[in-house]
């Protein structure tokens, strides 16, 4: 595409001055999203399970120009929504070259564009901006200051051009202004000194600011959008109440509310494209690694106030992959299929990502992490085989039978012994898996059986992955895990 490269042209073209006068960021916004909303196209494309909740109150905040915040716990994909925000912007904005802030040709702010213009006129330079070079990211921390976010006095610069200290030449300008007619995200909002937070007020209501004590005029055009922990965000005293009243939409993120959802969100997170060996995760694997996550923000062990990230079953299953691939590269196996002994070898993909409460730590992460692994083997089980009798299998190590299933074991040993195992191998039709199915598949499948049994107390399993009989129960046999996850209740909103 031809775009016009001085102002003089730029008045002759679709970017005239009739066009893009008085039309501001938030007003861009809106018009890009009408017309995606006109078309039936898909706002933020790769954003699963928000589609009747926290999407249409975004739409309903950018339609109605306000800045806004997303309230909700880690890995609820709050980032992630905000620089999608860049698909409602236009596709080039064309700015003063060389302006720091991105001036508007029609209308610079910056004393340096204006006596530009007023030397040069029509001949005055113009360059053009992407969406992704107008979206501006900041990690709210204590110590940001008012230099890093607004500006600061350069003394330099003021001695090297002879101006007066308060004059804007001698502004360095920081993120803020840099973000002019753009998107300006804070994360973490309640992070921010109050100072700050006073400093970011006064820009977004009067366009002013005080640097160093020198008044600055600063009329910027910038949409700003936030995120926060929702119990920082709603404390009392963390954040100012000017700035919370100048933020028009507060709107609640959530976890995906089905296993289902969270599997899918997995799906196309998780790298899992990888060259060399053919892949094929079972539904039971990504069952279990979703529930994982699922238990542990039910679990009181668990602090709720961080919530359980979806980096989560992302982090783990990329490991249980890698661990499934190991075994394959080891033993030359051509298709790599993870195992639940896989999962629990997941375990560094894990703990990192559990706060733990007091109890927790008296338990230790890995505890918690196994004890996790199990509840959702238990579950995933039950979704298959929940009244399949499975006496014959209990029976046979009853009977002092004993089967080593290190994750490591390669699939045509490991399938030999599970065979020796009576009634074992008929029951997988459940997972529509049967002896014509590849050796690796079968090996997976028979493992889920006994993982399951295991986690149901009716077989032992030791350190070594030695399947046993299990300590006897007479009284409950089976204990099922009746709790199911509480379907996901969206939170209203406040206002
Ligand atoms: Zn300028």
């Amino acid at each position: 595409m031809n775009l016009p490269r001085t102002l003089g042209e730029l008045r002759r073209s679709n970017f005239s001055e009739e066009a893009l006068r008085k039309r501001g960021v938030k007003d861009e916004m809106r018009d890009n999203l009408v017309a995606k909303l006109r078309k039936n196209e898909q706002i933020f494309p790769g954003i699963v399970g928000y589609d009747d909740t926290v999407v249409p109150q975004i739409v309903n905040a950018i339609l109605s120009r306000h800045n806004f915040i997303l309230l909700g716990l880690r890995g609820q994909a709050k980032s992630r929504i905000l620089r999608a925000l860049t698909n409602v912007l236009d596709a080039q904005t064309p700015y003063i070259a060389g302006c720091e802030i991105h001036d508007d040709p029609y209308a610079p702010i910056c004393k340096p564009c204006r006596e530009r213009i007023a030397r040069d006129g029509d001949a005055v330079e113009v360059a053009y901006l992407t969406p992704e070079e107008r979206y501006v990211e900041k990690l709210a921390t204590p110590d940001v200051t008012i230099a890093d976010l607004i500006g600061d006095i350069d003394p330099i610069k003021a001695a090297r051009g002879g101006h007066e200290l308060s004059s804007e030449m001698t502004v360095h300008y920081g993120l803020l202004p840099r973000a002019n007619r753009g998107i300006f995200a804070i994360n973490e909002l309640p992070d921010l000194a109050g100072k700050i937070q006073v400093g970011l007020f006064n820009i977004m209501q009067e366009g002013d600011v005080q640097i160093k004590g020198y008044p600055i005029r600063l009329p910027l055009d910038v949409a700003l959008v936030f995120s926060a922990n929702p119990e920082d965000y709603t404390a009392r005293g963390k954040i100012i109440t000017p700035l919370k009243d100048r933020i028009g939409s507060e709107i609640r993120t959530h976890y995906p509310a089905s296993v289902e959802e969270g599997i899918a969100i997995t799906s196309q997170e998780a790298w899992t494209a990888r060259n060399g060996h053919k892949l094929h995760i079972p539904k039971y694997v990504q069952e279990v690694v979703e529930r994982i996550a699922f238990g542990a923000r039910e679990d009181k062990k668990i602090d709720k106030r961080s919530g359980v990230s979806q980096r989560l079953p992302i982090s783990c299953m990329e490991n249980v992959i890698s661990n499934a691939e190991r075994r394959a590269i080891r033993h030359e196996e051509k298709l790599v299929v993870p195992r639940i002994g896989d999962i629990y070898a997941a375990l560094p993909a894990i703990t990192g990502k559990l706060e733990l409460e007091y109890e927790g730590e008296m338990k230790g992460a890995d505890f918690v992490g196994r004890e996790l692994i199990r509840t959702a083997v238990a579950k995933a089980y039950d979704v298959y085989f929940k009244g399949t009798d499975m006496q014959q299998i209990v029976q046979w190590f009853d009977l002092g039978g004993e089967i080593q299933l290190a994750d490591a074991a390669g699939a045509n040993d490991a399938l030999v012994s599970l065979r020796g195992i009576q009634g074992l191998m008929e029951k997988l039709v459940k997972l529509n898996v049967g002896p014509k199915d590849a050796t690796e598949t079968q090996v997976s499948a028979a493992e889920f059986v006994l993982e399951g049994l295991h986690a149901h107390k009716r077989i032992g399993r030791n350190e070594e992955r030695v399947f046993t009989a299990g300590e006897k129960q007479p009284k409950h046999p089976e204990k099922p895990f009746e709790r199911e996850e509480l379907p996901y209740r969206p939170r209203r909103p406040f206002n």
